[in-house]
């Protein structure tokens, strides 16, 4: 998309510390890193969440993200990883084009759990929730 500055990544028009990349995939580093190693993933084609994305396009981004946690796994030997996408403002989506955050987490390092990012737990009861959601099958 016009405009957009991970799709002019993805496209290499604006440099980025390149980690790896194929025909559908590209991952760099993140110029803001909570921790070292800190990458994201990112389709080329431009969706703004992986609702978006098409269906074709799911297995390659997913495993492009594996190969690349592999990578920084085999590199920079971490104690484990968070990852996640940040999806829609109101989770702190800042950049409207699809990226996986592959944050490397160390013994001590003083991070959360993705359960630290909200605290705001359903009045409803787990049963009905579940229902609403299998009802839309
Ligand atoms: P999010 O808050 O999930 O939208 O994350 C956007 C991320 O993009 C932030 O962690 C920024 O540090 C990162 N970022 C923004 N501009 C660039 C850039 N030009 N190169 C690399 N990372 C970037
Ligand atoms: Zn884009």
């Amino acid at each position: 998309m016009q405009g957009c500055l991970f799709c002019k990544i993805g496209k290499g028009e604006i440099s980025s510390q390149k980690i790896y990349e194929d025909a559908h995939s590209f991952a760099f580093l993140d110029i803001n890193p909570c921790a070292l190693g800190h990458i994201m993933v990112i389709p080329k084609i431009h969706s703004e969440t992986i609702l978006d994305l098409p269906n074709k396009e799911i297995e390659p981004f997913f495993s492009a993200v594996k190969k690349v946690a592999a990578m920084i796994h085999k590199a920079l030997n971490p104690d484990g990883f968070t990852m996640g996408i940040n999806h829609g403002s109101v989770s702190g989506q800042t950049i409207e084009h699809l990226h996986f955050h592959i944050i490397p987490r160390w013994k001590g390092d003083k991070g959360g759990s993705i359960h630290s990012v909200v605290h705001n737990p359903p009045k409803e009861r787990l049963e009905e929730i579940a229902k609403k959601i299998r009802n839309l099958l």
